[in-house]
């Protein structure tokens, strides 16, 4: 079975839109995103465009800010504290990667973690670890979604998680291990990952390395989860970490790259958007 990512994301994204259409009228005013783009890299800036319409979509308010790649990081902090104290400003993201000059950290560390939409401050990432309220990071949650929405049992499984990014693996190894699975982390050092990886009941591909995954490294029955995005070298055409023509035969559940995670990384944003100016409404 193929788990549309992008079928997923619109159920979520119309039920966000039904709550912002009440919300309006209660609060006055809708949920306002506010996404900065250093720089003019075009991958990036085809993300931030996504998550504008996305935005748009549910019937937030968004605003674009572009910052030149030369802009130090000092300016783009007092940037961000502006956006902190702006009450109308609900949701902040600073779309990665950026300009090597400009410390990542430097830069998450200044979004107020209660505007944090991407749940990458400390202390979200803190909540996450201590299993208390915060904004929990996108794609993981929306990797989580997936597995329920396909039916995946997750308790008493054994997950192996590929990958140990901030972003991606580690969250997402943490939420599962919440949800009871027996997790495994893999990661470059692994020495026989496929050994590793045939006894996962559930599959998580983090790792940014095209097709690296074949049909022989899976369990049949697995549920396989492809994060990757990638350029095909053969084709050029977009794919993940996982050969899906190989893998897809054996897997249980499995999701397409394009349209399965990617979609819900956006969908969760929205929600974490939404939780954010609840949050302030409701104080
Ligand atoms: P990253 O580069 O920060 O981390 C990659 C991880 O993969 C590292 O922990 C590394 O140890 C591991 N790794 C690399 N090569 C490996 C190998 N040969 N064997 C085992 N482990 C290996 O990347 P990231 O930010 O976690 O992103 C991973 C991939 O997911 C990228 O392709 C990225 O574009 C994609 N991504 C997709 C979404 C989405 O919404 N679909 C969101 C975030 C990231």
């Amino acid at each position: 079975m193929i788990i549309s990512g992008k079928e997923l994301a619109k159920e979520v994204k119309e039920n966000i839109a039904r709550k912002v259409a009440s919300y309006k009228i209660e609060y006055g005013r809708e949920p306002n995103l506010c996404v900065i783009l250093v720089g003019d890299d075009p991958a990036s800036a085809g993300y931030v465009r996504s998550k504008g319409k996305a935005a748009e979509a549910v019937g937030f308010s968004h605003t674009e800010i572009n910052l030149p790649a030369d802009i130090t990081e000092h300016q783009l902090i007092d940037r961000i504290k502006e956006l902190n104290d702006d009450d109308s400003v609900d949701g902040i993201l600073v779309q990665l990667p950026l300009p090597k000059h400009i410390r990542k950290h430097r830069i998450i560390e200044a979004i107020d973690p209660n505007k944090d939409v991407d749940g990458f401050h400390a202390k979200n990432v803190d909540a996450l670890w201590h299993r208390i309220p915060g904004i929990r990071a996108c794609t993981p949650k929306g990797i989580i979604k997936l597995l329920d929405k396909a039916g995946v049992e997750i308790a008493g499984k054994h997950a192996v998680v590929i990958g140990r990014s901030n972003i991606v693996g580690f969250p997402v190894a943490k939420l599962l291990l919440d949800r009871n699975a027996t997790v495994t982390i893999a990661h470059s050092h692994t020495e026989d990952l496929g050994q590793i990886t045939r006894q996962a009941d559930i599959l998580v591909v983090a790792i940014g390395q095209p097709k690296l995954i074949k049909g022989d490294m899976v369990k049949e029955g697995a549920a396989v989860i492809d994060v990757g995005i990638s350029r095909d070298p053969e084709t050029g055409k977009i794919c993940g970490d996982v050969d899906f023509d190989e893998v897809e035969p054996k897997a249980g559940v499995i999701t397409p790259v394009p349209g399965g995670v990617g979609p819900m990384t956006i969908a969760c944003l929205m929600e974490n958007t939404l939780d954010c100016y609840t949050r302030k409404m409701q104080w």
